[in-house]
């Protein structure tokens, strides 16, 4: 492809709002361009890049046996009725009416649709195990679209689902997907971990995320280097852990005027955050006040929060409500003198502790060695502390590694929660009828070419992978106005196509400043440059990724290339 032809435009200045790199960086370098909110176009180059993310995807599952179709982008409202989701879906679902007032929504996954598919035709266990996939665009009406194509309203995904006779059989076509996810990251030069998750909202048994290392996900792995262990920090439980038999000492009302945060209280205590009983108070779904007491160096995890409450309908409490509650300010909440209308928990983290400094519910005032049992008694302990780096492991008591990450894909063992209320039956070998024991897996195809950005780029732009890069070499040609330059670098570009390279010729007519900025930008795996050395008969070979360069004959250099992406004969 000839640049000078290609659309493909690069821009020198950085986009407003796009925080994370994978988000500015394929703005910049002209692979995606913006909509509306959440809703982009992927452009010439960003497009090559999607379709061999793509198609690695569709290699790996086609070789474990799952077979690809389409399903529909326009769903009908009936078959979400059946399990309900039409109603508790929410407002992430796309809706809408066609002309004779039918309703429908725009895809967002398709349990529903590949359940009634498989219930037409998949009457006997004679026909499972069975797993179908699709790659198709799909549709949620996001709360927070950001990051570009990390969290999109549109954006493509690679669904798959399994239908099996049994339990057994269903954890099988599981572990089946799990390996495959895990050689597709692997061939994708993304590097995930395959962490135990929570069911969440779309119910089942038991489900895994793959979270590929990103500063900018939104999702926590903690992980044991000793024994393996690795699960999203929401589902990770801390226990109570007996504090030492510290010696009791007399309780005491102290000022603390102003103070407010735990470290200032900390700071103006002299007394460690571990010794201070920090409170929060939350205001649930039924508008009830609910305070939730933990230790002054955690913080809560409303993941877990949102698990033990059963609901996320539950928010932090505004100044004004702490007053009218609580009658005090915020940093000054207590558990004396609450109100009997008020839930409190108590997080795991408090069990036990000595000698604790306690807010009063009264400003400016805190009491010093407040002591479980002799001032006050505990009430419902549950596990909803934040999992901190240095926590122990649940398998083996070694201290976890904690860190940030994109859940790049999920899996779930479903079991029969879409297939008993779609009487999606089948008769097994005993002649009854069954559910089918089903299972989902889902990979962000577009949020995998962001990811990879976030994993592989520098300040100047992309470093693609040579097994997704847009192109495996580019051509620059350094001065367009000079015979012999020029036309060394299209003799190249000539022979670079005769043996299937996949090649970009830079030739524009720009200055060289302007071509290596820009190639920077791009992240094309290895480029030859043509420039003045051509008269010692020699090109430079770049290298992006390491910022290797060599010199070579011109003779040489695209069997040169051939080795280095591997296409030698
Ligand atoms: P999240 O917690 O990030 O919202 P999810 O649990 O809703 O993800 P799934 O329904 O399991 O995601 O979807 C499967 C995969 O699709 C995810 O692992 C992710 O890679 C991708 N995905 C989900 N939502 C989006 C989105 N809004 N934009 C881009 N990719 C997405
Ligand atoms: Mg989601």
């Amino acid at each position: 492809m000839r640049w000078s032809r290609y659309f493909l435009y690069t821009s020198k200045e950085d986009p407003a709002d796009a925080e994370a790199p994978s988000h500015r960086l394929l703005l910049k370098a002209g692979f995606i361009k913006q909509v509306s909110a959440g809703i982009y176009e992927i452009l010439p180059a960003g497009w090559r890049v999607l379709k061999k993310i793509e198609n690695t995807v569709r290699e790996e599952m086609d070789k474990s046996g799952a077979q690809e179709l389409l399903l529909t982008v326009l769903n009908p409202a009936e078959l979400w009725k059946e399990t309900g989701r039409w109603d508790t879906y929410g407002s992430e679902l796309f809706r809408l009416k066609d002309r004779n007032e039918r309703e429908y929504c725009l895809g967002p996954t398709h349990e529903e649709e590949i359940t009634d598919l498989v219930r037409k035709y998949v009457h006997s266990y004679r026909q499972l195990p069975l797993i179908l996939y699709q790659i198709q665009v799909k549709f949620r009406d996001e709360k927070r679209p950001r990051f570009g194509l990390i969290r999109g309203r549109e954006f493509l995904m690679k669904d798959a689902y399994s239908f099996d006779r049994d339990e057994e059989s269903a954890k099988m076509s599981y572990e089946s997907m799990k390996y495959t996810y895990e050689r597709i990251f692997k061939k994708l030069n993304l590097e995930t971990v395959t962490a135990q998750a929570s069911v969440g909202q779309i119910g089942g048994s038991y489900s895994h995320e793959f979270i590929a290392f990103t500063e900018y996900g939104e999702a926590r792995v903690g992980f044991c280097k000793e024994c393996g262990y690795a699960a999203n920090a929401e589902i990770i439980p801390l226990k109570q852990i007996l504090h030492s038999a510290e010696k009791e000492k007399p309780i005491k009302k102290v000022p603390t005027p102003g103070v407010k945060t735990i470290e200032e209280l900390s700071n103006f205590l002299g007394i460690p955050p571990e010794k201070i009983m920090k409170a929060v108070l939350y205001i649930t779904n039924e508008n009830k006040p609910l305070l939730v007491l933990i230790r002054g160096d955690r913080e809560v995890d409303e993941n877990k929060l949102e698990a033990v409450l059963g609901t996320d309908e539950f928010r932090l409490a505004q100044d004004d409500e702490v007053r009218h509650i609580l009658k005090t300010e915020k940093g000054f909440i207590g558990i004396f003198n609450l109100p009997p209308h008020v839930e409190v928990l108590w997080d795991n983290s408090l069990y036990g502790v000595k000698n604790l400094v306690v807010a009063l519910n009264e400003p400016d005032y805190h009491y010093i060695n407040v002591n479980p049992g002799r001032d006050f008694t505990y009430g419902d302990f549950v596990d909803i502390a934040e999992v901190k780096a240095g926590d122990p492991c649940p398998q083996c008591s070694k201290p976890l590694e904690v860190k940030k990450g994109l859940e790049v894909g999920h899996i779930f063992l479903l079991g029969t929660r879409y297939s008993e209320p779609m009487r999606a039956y089948f008769t097994d070998s005993d002649g009854k009828e069954k559910a089918f024991v089903m299972g989902c897996y889902g990979i962000g195809i577009s949020r995998i070419m962001a990811a990879l950005v976030d994993q592989h780029h520098d300040e100047k732009g992309i470093k693609w992978p040579l097994s997704v890069a847009p192109f495996e070499l580019e051509i620059l040609c350094l001065n367009m106005s000079d015979e012999a330059i020029r036309k060394t670098a299209e003799a190249l570009y000539k022979e670079a196509l005769e043996k299937n390279i996949e090649v970009l010729f830079d030739d524009r007519e720009e200055t060289a400043g302007f071509k290596f900025a820009d190639a920077d930008l791009i992240g094309i795996p290895y480029r030859i440059v043509v420039g003045k050395k051509v008269k010692e008969g020699r090109v430079e070979i770049q290298e992006r990724n390491t910022g290797n360069k060599q010199d070579i004959p011109i003779s040489n250099a695209i069997s040169y290339v051939l080795k280095l992406i591997g296409k030698e004969k």
